[in-house]
């Protein structure tokens, strides 16, 4: 299928999805409701009634729930999942896992972004994952020379999009330098980089490629202080004044120890001290923060987006779960790496590291009684919405109909009482629990399988076949 087709396809899909869905059980902003009627039109919920009657409804089998937003991924990186895995000849850590993303991705052409996103768009979905942001750098060929079209890689990512049903925020990632100080890049940062003025000009034709998708949202992600200088990220902040903003930061205990070094300031502490930092930021990782700089960004309305299997995967560190939360502070998950994609699984293993790191039980909780599960997912929904910047995230009027349908008969829900049912998705992960998923009311998986994913998974192997053959 070509590009211009499977938007065609899609668009058509998307204006046709007028439809009454009903569902035994709900998880709505107040909380579970029972017999509960959806009404869809142009992709969003257009009703929502309780104890209603089915009659004139599709009937779904299961328990709905809103898709869960993922706030960050780097697409491509799904490709490498599992081939970072083996010990170098000296210590591994982040900067090693590194050099083998840059040698990835400096063989993909745009078809092989497209083919591999696709394939982790549809595994998103299958896992609970309704929404993505995608935080995207490789912009060029090769060997650094733009595409004809500024915006070839962005439209790829789009098509993929489209081709899956996922709800899509594109952050075109600003990326001039190769470290701290305007150090010059390396050779395998060359498909990243943009001076301000081509990357606005990028920004722009990315949100041409992305007024072919409905529901689609641009915003700009800096791609991390190491990345620029105070005065090219000061004229792109300016440049946007509207979508989100989203940055790496804080990841690494090398990337404090060299912001310290340029500035004398740690990373989010500069970042706050000469950045208007408010609620349309998302501050990716934020891993190392004294207690100052925790009590800064809750303050400030920012979203942490918190990726815990890749932190985990890459060794980063864990998060100042409990202070941040006791602050305020607003947090959504991401599946970054992509090295395993499960939206239950990113929560589960957020509590899990703040457990191992404090030696405590029911952490990311604030309140007696509080259900861990619960807390996280909420959170996790109202975060993640905010952080891509679109009506997502609650089965509510007027938001897109976003609706992951949990099977009823799974042993982890029809052994309990509702009030444990987001405890037990999240925290006794065994068979996936997703049977079906409802995006921008069209339905995209059905007994846990993407409804595309024959020919997605197909186009997946080829395209790896060739690509770790090569
Ligand atoms: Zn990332």
């Amino acid at each position: 299928m070509t590009r211009s087709q499977t938007l065609a396809a899609t668009s058509a899909k998307d204006s046709g999805a007028a439809r009454t869905l009903f569902f035994d059980h709900a998880f709505l902003p107040g909380g579970w409701a029972r017999n509960v009627r959806i009404a869809v039109a142009d992709g969003a919920i257009s009703q929502v009634v309780t104890d209603a009657d089915a009659a004139g409804s599709e009937r779904v089998k299961g328990i709905a729930v809103p898709g869960l937003p993922n706030l960050h991924c780097h697409t491509f990186q799904r490709g490498m999942a599992g081939l970072a895995e083996r010990r170098g000849p000296g210590d591994d850590s982040f900067w090693t896992w590194r050099d083998v993303m840059y040698r990835f991705l400096g063989r993909l052409t745009p078809e092989d972004v497209e083919a591999i996103a696709a394939y982790a768009y549809a595994e998103m979905l299958e896992r609970g994952f309704t929404a993505v942001g995608e935080f995207h750098y490789i912009h060029h060929g090769a060997d650094g020379t733009p595409y004809a079209d500024l915006a070839e890689m962005a439209s790829r990512v789009t098509a993929a999009a489209g081709a899956t049903g996922i709800g899509l925020t594109l952050l075109p990632a600003f990326y001039a330098y190769g470290g701290f100080g305007a150090a010059p890049a390396v050779a395998g940062q060359r498909r990243f980089l943009n001076d301000p003025q081509r990357f606005l000009r990028l920004v722009e034709a990315t949100r041409a490629a992305a007024a072919n998708l409905p529901s689609t949202a641009v915003g700009i992600a800096p791609h991390s202080l190491r990345a620029v200088t105070p005065e090219t990220l000061a004229e792109v902040v300016k440049a946007t004044p509207q979508g989100p903003i989203h940055i790496h930061i804080a990841e690494q205990v090398k990337e404090v120890d060299d912001c310290l070094a340029w500035s004398g300031a740690r990373p989010v502490a500069w970042l706050y001290d000469h950045m208007p930092v408010d609620a349309r930021w998302c501050l990716i990782h934020a891993t190392h923060m004294t207690a100052d700089e925790t009590q800064r960004m809750a303050a400030s309305g920012a979203v942490a987006g918190l990726c815990p299997i890749t932190e985990a995967s890459l060794g980063d560190g864990i998060f100042n779960g409990p202070e941040f939360l006791a602050a305020g502070g607003r947090f959504g998950v991401g599946s970054d790496s992509n090295i395993e994609i499960d939206a239950a699984g990113e929560l589960r293993l957020l509590e899990y590291s703040q457990r191992l790191g404090r030696r405590g039980r029911n952490i990311m909780t604030t309140e007696a009684g509080e259900s861990t599960g619960h807390r996280l997912f909420t959170a996790a929904l109202a975060g993640g919405a905010q952080a891509l910047g679109r009506p997502i995230g609650s089965l509510a009027v007027g938001q897109r109909a976003d609706i992951v349908v949990l099977d009823a008969e799974h042993t982890s829900f029809s052994t309990v009482a509702r009030e444990h049912w987001l405890d037990s998705w999240i925290f006794v992960p065994g068979r996936p629990a997703v049977d079906s998923v409802f995006a921008g009311g069209v339905k995209v998986v059905d007994g846990g399988r993407h409804l595309q994913r024959d020919a997605i998974a197909a186009r997946y192997r080829a395209t790896l076949g060739r690509l770790i053959d090569a």
